[in-house]
């Protein structure tokens, strides 16, 4: 199957709420192109040394996402184009975008991932800490960022009752922090989560954006 044939059966299963986000890390240009050509805007990479090179060669009006761990150092290469930072872990990092952000200036749309895997390695806020950062007033200060809602990585497992479980447990917060009276600078608008693995459930359990590497491009060299 091409990459435009795994686009179009993988756009059908999507409702139209939902955004795919292209996952092209480990991906060359051509590959790319191609998905860009099949009409897709939205990329997602998981590291600031792969992403800032293809940002600079690729077409401007692709949207780019940062899916994986961000390293506060980092930061100020990606501050000028990245469209949605999905993986914000901790709040010395928001404080760093909100740095860089301001130096530009501009705003910069952001995701809280929480750790809802029961592994020990996955990075992430625990559901007690994020409602912690949304009450304090630590987030007063910080002007040129936008949280626009949560990401999450379900366990890497066969168990499918398990990961539905752990997505379950992450719209819930989802839906319970809208609930909440929240600074203006957070909106529960977006969550992210699902992969090629666990998709069709995250789907299922209200994901708005899932994040499809391998079901698109094949199986990664290097993953
Ligand atoms: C690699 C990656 C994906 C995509 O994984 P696939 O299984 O290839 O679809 C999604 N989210 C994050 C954070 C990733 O690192």
């Amino acid at each position: 199957m091409s990459i435009q044939e795994n686009l179009l059966g993988l756009v059908k299963e999507i409702p139209r709420a939902c955004k795919l986000i292209v996952v092209s890390k480990t991906q060359p240009l051509e590959k790319i192109r191609e998905a860009y050509d099949a009409g897709h805007r939205d990329f997602g990479e998981n590291r600031v040394q792969e992403m800032t090179p293809k940002y600079e060669v690729l077409p401007k009006n692709i949207s780019w996402h940062l899916i994986g761990h961000l390293q506060t150092n980092k930061v100020k290469y990606i501050a000028p184009f990245v469209s949605l930072i999905h993986s914000v872990d901790s709040p010395k990092l928001l404080v760093e975008i909100n740095k860089q952000a301001s130096k530009i200036p501009r705003i910069i749309p952001c995701l809280l991932q929480i750790h809802i895997a029961g592994e020990e390695t996955k990075f992430g806020f625990s559901e007690q800490e994020v409602l912690e950062l949304v009450h304090s007033t630590s987030l007063e200060g910080l002007q040129n960022i936008a949280i626009k809602g949560l990401m999450g990585m379900a366990t890497f497992t066969d168990n499918k009752e398990q990961v539905r479980r752990e997505f379950r447990n992450l719209k819930t917060l989802f839906e319970k922090l809208k609930k909440q009276v929240l600074p203006e600078s957070v909106k529960m608008q977006e969550l992210s989560m699902g992969m090629s693995g666990d998709f069709i459930i995250a789907l299922e359990e209200g994901s708005t954006m899932i994040r499809v590497g391998t079901a698109i491009f094949g199986q990664r060299k290097h993953p």
